[in-house]
């Protein structure tokens, strides 16, 4: 049996960093986990290829009339590229599977694909591939029960041009213990996070290891710290003993609810451990916001002192904003723009407030008649009738983006971020040489943001104070004026995009809002979470 894995085009969007992954000589941030997983529970016998659209690989002839089935996996992000794919295997009577989670929301959305795995594939998969032995497979397999991930496979890396991508990614936990309402992680993976063992997660590490690719591994857990006690007690001291023993030249990023910042020694484990970059949904500094959309763990605390104290322990704080709650105000927009640049947080990723299928909120939207469908995600874009005149929110949400991702502001964070950063006082460093490709993302950067740039003013001056001030961390002002490029990018193409959509705005016909007590101050991000 021939199997095609193809992996959708993700758009251009914070997420795909794809200015910074040219900048560092690749085509795309991270392998695709999910398919390489099925690709993992398929047959051994069988012929697997993977496609990855997002790397330069194209759907050839050839390869649509080499397989047997066609799996295709996508999150919602990927619609469009899906049906574009969809169609072309449909071309060449290529049968079609598809899982992932834009499939398990919106499969009947997708007539002419022939099996749906939908769900964790570690249940279904299994029953569609025993079917398939029989002559019997059904149109679709999904189930209500979650996968014991003790049982997942180590990914099939071996399928992916790794070479490619500029980062590496395994997964730890599913499921998150937090009921945000904008949020499809509960309703894909359960409240109840479930965790491999740490003896998977080595193993996984030590397969990354052999194929030579070490560097920053991604954990894609929508949320590290959901299941902290078996996380401090199993994986953290495996992952310490293990870093002692081998001494990997890798870091680890993550994505984590801002209460890690409760515990000293959960921080400390995880600094030990090698984690570095923590991605946290901040979304707004208004607790009226939260408290509506359900992000109790957001509430009742100093959020702007909590970010500080985790740059000063050692982690580098990303964070997701959310604007457009029902609550918002003309104000909200400006102290959007103060919390962010007062935190210190360079890297921030800004959203329309959006209602995901599946989640509690896209429900409330829906029943409240504020859900503009058929909708392509994006994060420029909104599925929610807003309470606020939607010619304001969009003003509003362009100041945001103006200010927060201007070189000026960029370049003052990143200033704020070092005075407040001392690294990591752990036992273990993490020692990495400096290697061709290193030296080839320094030139590049240095060309084309210390020379050619019209910042190169704000570069060269962050650059030497960090050489008076902060000698050790010398590589910071490169990675931020990349960053800086990647957001004057995105700017642009939102900017470019806004003409549209004003357009788009007067066309649409809009039913009166409705806010119930339920539906009211609520917020959606682009599949970020944690
Ligand atoms: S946004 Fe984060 S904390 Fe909230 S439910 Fe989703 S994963 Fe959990």
């Amino acid at each position: 049996m021939n199997i095609l894995l193809i992996y959708p085009k993700m758009p251009s969007t914070f997420w795909t960093m794809d200015h910074l992954v040219e900048m560092v000589g690749k085509k795309a941030s991270y392998p695709p986990l999910g398919l390489l997983t099925v690709a993992a529970i398929l047959p051994t016998e069988w012929n697997k290829r993977l496609i990855d659209l997002n790397i330069g690989q194209e759907l050839t002839d050839e390869a649509l009339e080499w397989a047997d089935f066609a799996f295709v996996g996508a999150m919602n992000v990927q619609v469009r590229s899906a049906r574009e794919v969809i169609e072309s295997c449909n071309a060449k009577g290529l049968k079609v599977v598809a899982g992932g989670p834009l499939f398990t929301h919106e499969h009947d959305t997708f007539p002419s694909v022939d099996h749906f795995v939908l769900n964790e594939a570690e249940i279904t998969l299994p029953l569609f591939l025993a079917d398939l032995a029989a002559g019997t497979p059904k149109p679709l397999y999904a189930t209500p029960d979650f996968a014991n991930v003790h049982e997942t496979p180590i990914p099939l890396w071996e399928l992916a041009d790794m070479d490619k991508y500029a980062y590496m990614i395994v997964q730890y936990s599913r499921g998150c213990p937090y009921m945000c309402d904008f949020c499809d992680v509960t309703a894909l993976f359960g409240r109840k996070p479930r965790v491999k063992m740490p003896e998977q997660i080595l193993a996984e590490l030590e397969a990354l290891g052999e194929l030579g690719r070490f560097g920053m591994v991604l954990f894609a857990d929508d949320n590290l710290i959901g299941n902290q006690i078996t996380l401090k007690k199993t994986l953290l001291p495996a992952l310490i003993e293990w870093r002692a023993r081998t001494k990997p030249p890798l870091g680890f990023s993550t994505q984590v609810t801002i209460n890690l910042v409760d515990d000293e020694k959960l921080m400390d484990l995880m600094l030990e451990a090698g984690f570095r970059h923590i991605f946290s949904g901040i979304e707004t500094p208004e607790e009226g916001s939260l408290l509506a959309s359900q992000k109790r763990q957001n509430t009742k605390r100093d959020l702007l002192a909590n970010v500080q104290r985790l740059h000063e322990k050692g982690f580098i704080v990303t964070a997701g904003f959310i604007v457009g709650f029902d609550t918002d105000t003309s104000e909200s927009f400006q102290r959007q723009v103060d919390f962010i640049q007062e935190s210190g947080i360079v890297i921030a990723t800004i959203n329309l407030l959006k209602a995901p299928p599946g989640t509690e909120l896209y429900k409330k939207m829906r029943d409240a008649g504020r859900l503009i469908e058929p909708f392509d995600f994006d994060e420029n874009e909104s599925n929610i009738i807003p309470v606020m005149d939607p010619q304001q929110l969009h003003e509003g949400f362009d100041f945001v983006l103006r200010h927060v991702y201007s070189p000026d502001y960029v370049y003052r964070r990143a200033r704020t971020f070092l005075q407040a950063y001392p690294g990591p006082k752990v036992t273990n460093r993490i020692v990495r040489k400096l290697s061709a490709g290193d030296l080839g993302t320094f030139f590049r950067i240095l060309f084309r943001l210390g020379i050619l740039d019209a910042s190169r003013g704000r570069f060269w001056n962050l650059f030497f104070w960090t050489l008076r001030n902060r000698r050790n961390l010398l590589e910071y002002p490169f990675f931020f004026a990349a960053l800086s490029l990647q957001f004057q990018r995105m700017y642009q193409r939102y900017d470019a995009a806004a003409e549209t959509r004003k357009m788009q705005i007067k066309v649409v016909e809009m039913p009166v809002p409705v806010p119930s007590s339920a539906s009211a101050e609520s917020g959606a991000s682009f599949k970020q979470s944690a």
